[in-house]
């Protein structure tokens, strides 16, 4: 199957970005047991009257028949689809998810009723091309209900086996070197997302300038 992207860009994101890490799958919802539609979900993400409040967006909506995929925000800017959610990427707990991934909608409900087989081809398609281009192991492609407790999306309904098994064959060159936020400016292999808390110990262990001073007055009376 060919699939085709359609640009409509949404009001709602920041320009600019930390870096696409990680992959968000979601789904757009519904309302007294119908699904949301796609016509529906674009206006949502860009009003035609601009709205103060429910400012979100992702770049990409992937509607449940078959159409081409819309996307509203580019990959290298942040779109506000993660809200209030964490995970650990390479080791570090991240509060702020939106400047570190792609932000993928289903039109649907995954807790009401199963995705098309359109969608999740599609899905696929889009996925294992950001794997490859930003480096994203498959571990970071992740549903919103698990990086946010309060969310129920993409819902039970989602095939992950099927997913990560079709996905399981993209390989991704991690690189070795941190992302460009983080510096571990005395080059000891301790990195901590603070560069004012990045002490250089030399047996190796890191701690706090203050734990080093008073270490530091106490050798004096040893
Ligand atoms: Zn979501």
């Amino acid at each position: 199957m060919a699939f085709q992207i359609e640009w409509i860009e949404s009001q709602f994101f920041d320009p600019g970005k930390i870096a696409n890490q990680m992959i968000i799958v979601h789904h757009t919802g519904s309302n007294n047991g119908q699904v949301n539609s796609f016509e529906g979900t674009i206006s949502w993400f860009k009003p035609a009257t601009w709205r103060t409040y429910s400012q979100v967006s992702a770049q990409y909506i992937i509607a449940r028949e078959e159409r081409p995929i819309v996307q509203m925000v580019r990959d290298d800017d942040t779109a506000w689809h993660a809200g209030r959610s964490e995970w650990i990427i390479d080791g570090h707990k991240y509060t702020e998810l939106n400047n570190r991934s792609i932000g993928i909608e289903l039109q649907g409900d995954g807790n009401l009723v199963g995705y098309t087989q359109f969608q999740y081809e599609a899905l696929i398609w889009l996925i294992r091309q950001k794997m490859q281009k930003y480096n994203v192991p498959l571990e970071l492609v992740r549903g919103h209900q698990e990086i946010s407790t309060q969310k129920v999306d993409p819902g039970r309904l989602f095939d992950w086996n099927w997913v990560r098994n079709q996905l399981s064959s993209v390989s991704v060159n991690v690189p070795n070197t941190p992302p460009a936020d983080v510096v571990d400016s005395d080059n000891d292999g301790v990195v901590y997302t603070d560069p004012n808390h990045d002490v250089y110990i030399p047996d190796g262990r890191d701690r706090s300038l203050f734990g080093r001073i008073v270490e530091a007055i106490f050798s004096l009376f040893k």
